[in-house]
């Protein structure tokens, strides 16, 4: 059995975090292949190390004098490595250096990268583990995108070499021979490319919460955790903006069929939630999650025969490339189809998108509405459940939630629905409350 661990910055914001951390790794021989994100908030108010070190080059970059910000950054490292009572460790010298590489030719990606490289020093020195420097094992192409066959060659090697190794998540080496990270949360793309280099049995990425819930705890109190989800539920789910997890860190795994746990630093007995590609484990709940988005725009477009014109619908979706917005669901109906785009994406080009409408695909009429937000009901349940969209619709009804939109997807994995902004928390603890009843 062997595991890659990924540890979040607030799981290493603190001696005392790294403290948990190690008794977690020590806890399971398996945990093998450890990659420490950057120091995180200690508290509230605090700064992530990330941020520090960002704002360090924004300053450096416009000349000014960065020793008093980049002392802050050294006092967050010194504070871990006496607490931790590292002797004979110390990183005076890497500051030295990156200070001075900082001054003299500012670059954002790596500065940004500084925070897990230095935490991944910390973290060896403590282990008394190999360190391996991720910019020697994780390549990026041309187009800044992974470059999968190098990095899994390169990586995996290595990795075949040291038994147990610290690999400081988020940052590689690009293609132009400088630093290179990922976006931000991006240890966890990391966490997910050394499990699959390394052929882990588990992908174990701990965090501060005991994995996802099933609504968000900001409108409903207390939801259930949800403790199997498949990767296509996750996908859908937090495209309609649950977060815990960073977006890119399913594919290296899901290819290769390495689960993902979801686990707490701060509460390691809890279960978690288990991501994997497929399961037969009996759900608790036909749904396994609610997640949803305000602030919607609705674009209504009618014609009379528009069902018998070829290209109707291609001339409309042209009007929207045009303005380079891309669009979220398209409900249509015999001689009218509505766009759904988001509102950020589509506020400021609006006019423009009417008249392309207009130009392109010549409709009737063409009214524009905003306010919307979209809720999602995911799970894989509903396949083999009938009388889900009933209840659904039922519990909106009885809170007297108007309905503006519905999408149930072939796949039978999700319906969205699409209601007014001001309903938005209404019915999500409504349809909560329907589906999850013990
Ligand atoms: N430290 C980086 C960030 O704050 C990456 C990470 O934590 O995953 O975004």
């Amino acid at each position: 059995m062997k595991k890659v661990v990924k540890f979040g910055g607030s799981s290493l914001a603190s001696a005392e975090q790294f403290k948990k951390v190690g008794n977690i790794i020590h806890a399971d021989e398996s945990r093998v292949y450890v990659v420490p994100s950057a120091p995180g908030k200690r508290f509230d108010e605090d700064t992530k190390v990330t941020d520090m070190l960002l704002h360090a080059y924004e300053s450096a970059s416009e000349g000014k004098d960065i020793k008093e910000e980049m002392k802050a950054i050294k006092a967050r490292y010194d504070e871990i490595i006496t607490g931790l009572e590292l002797k004979d460790f110390s990183l005076d010298q890497d500051f030295e250096e990156i200070t001075k590489l900082l001054i003299e030719n500012p670059q954002k990606d790596f500065a940004a990268s500084r925070g897990e490289f230095l935490n991944g020093k910390i973290m060896a020195a403590y282990l008394g583990i190999d360190f391996i420097d991720s910019a020697e094992v994780i390549y990026f192409n041309e187009e800044g995108n992974l470059n999968d066959y190098k990095t899994y060659k390169r990586l995996g090697e290595r990795l075949s070499q040291c038994e147990r190794a610290v690999i400081p998540g988020f940052y590689g080496m690009g293609k132009d021979g400088n630093i290179k990270t990922f976006s931000r949360g991006g240890s966890d793309v990391t966490g997910s490319i050394v499990a699959r280099a390394s052929k882990a049995d588990v992908y174990e990425n701990w965090t501060d919460v005991s994995g996802f819930l099933v609504a968000d705890p900001r409108i409903v109190p207390d939801p259930k955790p949800i403790k199997y989800i498949t990767y296509r539920e996750l996908r859908e789910l937090s495209y309609m903006g649950a977060s815990v997890l960073h977006e890119d860190a399913i594919f290296p795994v899901r290819s290769c069929g390495i689960p993902i746990n979801i686990k707490n630093t701060n509460a390691p007995e809890d279960a978690g939630t288990w991501i994997v590609e497929s399961t037969c484990k009996k759900q608790d709940y036909v749904v396994t999650g609610i997640a949803g988005k305000k602030d919607f725009c609705t674009i209504f477009i009618s014609k009379a025969m528009m069902n018998a014109e070829i290209g109707f619908g291609r001339k409309v979706l042209q009007a929207f490339e045009e303005n380079n917005i891309s669009f979220e669901h398209m409900p249509s109906g015999i001689d009218t189809m509505t766009i759904v785009v988001h509102a950020d994406e589509f506020m400021d080009k609006e006019q423009s998108v009417v008249s392309a409408i207009h130009r392109l695909a010549e409709p009737d009429s063409v009214e524009i509405e905003s306010g919307l937000a979209l809720i999602a009901v995911v799970g894989r349940g509903m396949k083999s459940a009938s009388g889900t969209a009933g209840k659904l619709f039922t519990a909106l009804a009885n809170k007297g939630i108007n309905i503006k939109m519905i999408d149930q997807g072939s796949s039978e994995l999700n319906i969205i629905i699409g209601v007014e902004n001001k309903d938005f928390e209404t019915a999500i603890e409504a349809i909560y409350k329907t589906f999850i009843t013990k």
